[in-house]
């Protein structure tokens, strides 16, 4: 597809104003379903993370000194534009991102959930005391801001995760800098045309467009207190040692591999049709997708048939158009890897009983589609049971029974959902005390915890101690002050 010469790129938001960055290199920004580029992400510089993190720190002093009602209300301005807004800035997740309209809706309806419930700073920011502790001696804590925060997102949620972020950041009196994915720049650049409206001080809210020298240059920046990171497991990982070797508090969120098992007591027709969503919803790119389907004893005949059945049933196309059930995945790079691991599963001997590889859509010839895949006999060891795909291939592993299942979860090292299907309450006690991921669904395929409950998994899929979202969110980003007063 030819590059259209007026394709526009986009500027970074410092400071209060927009301002385009010093890069000299740039990264197409593709409509995933049609294959054209429809902008041009600057890869910046550390000068222009230099530039942002002064205006943020130059900012913070008086936005600290905001009272936490006044800096509330700026979030409750945003949460209203943002539902003004919402259907326009769904149709943008959709146009660089690819999934469905309906997900895009949903993201964005969990964002704003995330700004409503940072609203509650008033509240959830208070500390605690106690009097008289000794003679006259009484002791307070009060939560402080950290000062110039810094978010580095992925390209799977383009408008959610800043949200995850930096209304919790704000709200709390910190200043923010975020780094959006360089795949899906426009969601992220919408969010600041909107809190540009919110009467928000000048350099409390930045935005750098960037890749890896703007998240090697947060984590080494003295500026930056705090850090949060959401993407792969390698870079998580690799931000979480940098970051905190440079004295920062970090959260950092990986990849993951989800386990989700059916025994042969649950409701067959409606678990199948919640596993399908869980699987190829947003074209299996989320980091709660089921990954592995471990039909329990009895449960796998059936649970493999009507899989099979549902997921060829599912309409694949452009996310924008009407019937639509899955888009296409990012990148033509990402469709190819996926498919790379299609011919890798078959190659390892796994049986493929539904292949996605040869899809084709009407008059989106460009776009980048994998059609649902389904592997049964797929072993730990193989690719496709072990590593993350990130794309629309369920890999079906039997157990024989609901402890073989649980084994088989806690030798991954990844542990960020998983669910159960059953009518046992027994089981899904058993299954929920035992994961070892930190997001458990018992008969929910997506165990999305909702903005007021914490967000975040264990062991590989998660490098750090507090979560996002919820209360964690209101710890990350503020520090405890003891304050012990006597007065004779
Ligand atoms: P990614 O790791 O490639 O990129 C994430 C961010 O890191 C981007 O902003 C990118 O610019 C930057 N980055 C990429 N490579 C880098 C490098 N070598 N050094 C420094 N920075 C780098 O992830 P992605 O492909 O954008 O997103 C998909 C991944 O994110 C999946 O693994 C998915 O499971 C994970 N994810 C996890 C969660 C969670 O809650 N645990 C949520 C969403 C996505």
């Amino acid at each position: 597809m030819p590059v259209a010469t007026s394709v526009e790129v986009l500027e970074n938001y410092i400071g209060g104003t927009w301002t385009p960055s010093r890069a000299t290199e740039f990264v197409d920004v593709h409509n995933p379903a049609r294959g054209e580029v429809i902008a041009k992400t600057p890869l910046s510089t550390r000068a222009d993370l230099d530039t942002a993190v002064a205006a943020a720190a130059r900012a913070f002093p008086a936005w600290r000194d905001t009272p936490v009602v006044v800096r509330a209300r700026a979030m409750f301005r945003f949460a209203h534009l943002l539902e003004q807004h919402f259907e326009e800035l769904a149709r943008t997740v959709t146009t660089e991102h690819g999934k469905t309209i309906d997900e895009s809706r949903g993201s964005v309806r969990r964002a704003i959930e995330c700004v409503e419930v940072a609203c509650g700073a008033p509240s959830l920011m208070m500390g605690y005391g106690l009097e008289q502790i000794a003679s006259n001696v009484d002791c307070t804590v009060l939560r402080q801001p950290l000062g110039v925060v810094a978010a580095i997102t992925p390209f799977n949620f383009p408008a959610m995760v800043p949200l995850w972020f930096l209304p919790f950041a704000v709200a709390t009196g910190n200043t923010i800098v975020v780094k959006p994915s360089e795949q899906v720049p426009l969601s992220a650049r919408m969010l600041f045309k909107l809190l540009e409206q919110c009467d928000i001080p000048a350099g409390v809210v930045n935005l750098v467009n960037g890749g890896r020298e703007i998240v090697e240059g947060v984590c080494d920046h003295p500026g930056i207190r705090a850090v949060s990171f959401v993407g792969s497991t390698p870079v998580a990982r690799a931000v979480y040692q940098r970051a905190t070797h440079a004295g920062k508090r970090v959260q950092a969120l990986g990849g993951a591999k989800n386990f989700v098992v059916i025994m042969p007591d649950a409701n067959f027709e409606k678990s199948i049709e919640v596993i399908t969503e869980s699987f190829y919803g947003c074209a299996g790119e989320r980091c709660l997708a089921g990954s592995v389907l471990v039909p329990v004893g009895e449960a796998h005949k059936e649970a493999r048939e009507r899989l099979v059945e549902s997921a060829r049933s599912l309409k694949v196309g452009d996310g924008l158009a009407a019937g639509v059930k899955m888009g296409p995945v990012i990148s033509g790079t990402h469709r190819d890897r996926v498919k790379t691991y299609i011919d890798q599963g078959v190659k390892e001997g796994a049986k493929l009983v539904l292949d996605g590889r040869n899809v084709s859509v009407a008059d989106r010839d460009e776009g980048f589609f994998v059609g649902p895949t389904v592997f049964d006999e797929v072993s730990p060891d193989m690719a496709i049971g072990r590593e993350e795909i990130f794309g629309p291939v369920a890999s079906i592993r039997a157990v024989k029974s609901l402890d073989d299942a649980i084994a088989l979860m806690q030798a991954h090292p990844n542990a960020n959902a998983t669910s159960i299907f059953t009518s046992s309450g027994k089981a899904a006690r058993e299954f929920a005390r035992h994961a070892t991921a930190s997001m458990v669904g018992v008969n929910i395929g997506v165990a999305a915890p909702m903005a007021y409950f914490p967000f975040g998994g264990a062991k590989d899929s998660f490098f750090g101690d507090l979560k996002v979202h919820g209360r964690d969110a209101f710890e990350f980003y503020s520090d405890k002050k003891v304050t012990i007063t006597r007065w004779l």
